[in-house]
């Protein structure tokens, strides 16, 4: 714009412009500079204002619809992103997965040393106190500081703790020996 605007303060003065490649004075009616041959562009007094008569309207659109845009987000985005955050950062529902995942990471260690013991004694003890010392240095204890369930039945093991953040309440955490695995079951199916 500050260009254009010196170019036609110029072009008023002297009636001559110059060539925007090679700098030299050119007339300003003519299409091509005498001096190098390039192409020169046309600017008389229509050209230059059509484009701020077509640009203004179009600036105040784009600015309403900035207002638009950021009044939607402000009264509809911000409350939804809060909303979201807040389920995603649920304090009380991260601390009961935190608490499920040092279940599941006990259970687990439990039943490594369970596996370890049977691999000797071919059976698995009456007790998971008989992994201590052992096997393990201390017996691990729920987050909530109760002890691991365990039974045995039929030379099978279970071990199992109740979960904080169940998918159905009242679901353990349960490993079982027969099958070597752990999974989150009812309490009830959580025998051998
Ligand atoms: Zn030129």
């Amino acid at each position: 714009m500050r260009a254009l605007w010196k170019q036609s303060k110029f072009k008023t003065l002297t009636n001559k412009m110059y060539c925007n490649n090679c700098g030299k004075k050119v007339d300003e009616d003519s299409k091509f500079c005498v001096h190098c041959g390039s192409r020169l562009a046309v600017s008389s007094d229509n050209k230059n204002e059509k484009p701020n008569l077509v640009s203004e309207p179009k600036k105040k659109k784009s600015n309403l619809l900035k207002i638009i845009i950021i009044l939607a987000i402000i009264f509809f985005g911000l409350p939804m992103l809060a909303a979201a955050i807040l389920v995603a950062i649920n304090p009380a529902k991260r601390q009961n997965q935190a608490k499920d995942a040092a279940i599941k990471n006990d259970v687990g260690l439990i039943a490594t040393e369970l596996q370890t013991y049977y691999a000797t004694s071919e059976k698995y003890p009456s007790s998971i106190t008989s992994l201590v010392p052992k096997f393990l240095t201390s017996l691990p204890t729920t987050p909530a500081g109760s002890p691991y369930g365990y039974k045995t039945s039929g030379g099978n093991a279970v071990v199992f703790a109740a979960l904080n953040d169940p998918t159905v309440v009242g679901n353990v955490w349960c490993w079982k020996s027969k099958t070597g695995v752990a999974q989150e079951e009812a309490e009830g199916t959580c025998t051998q």
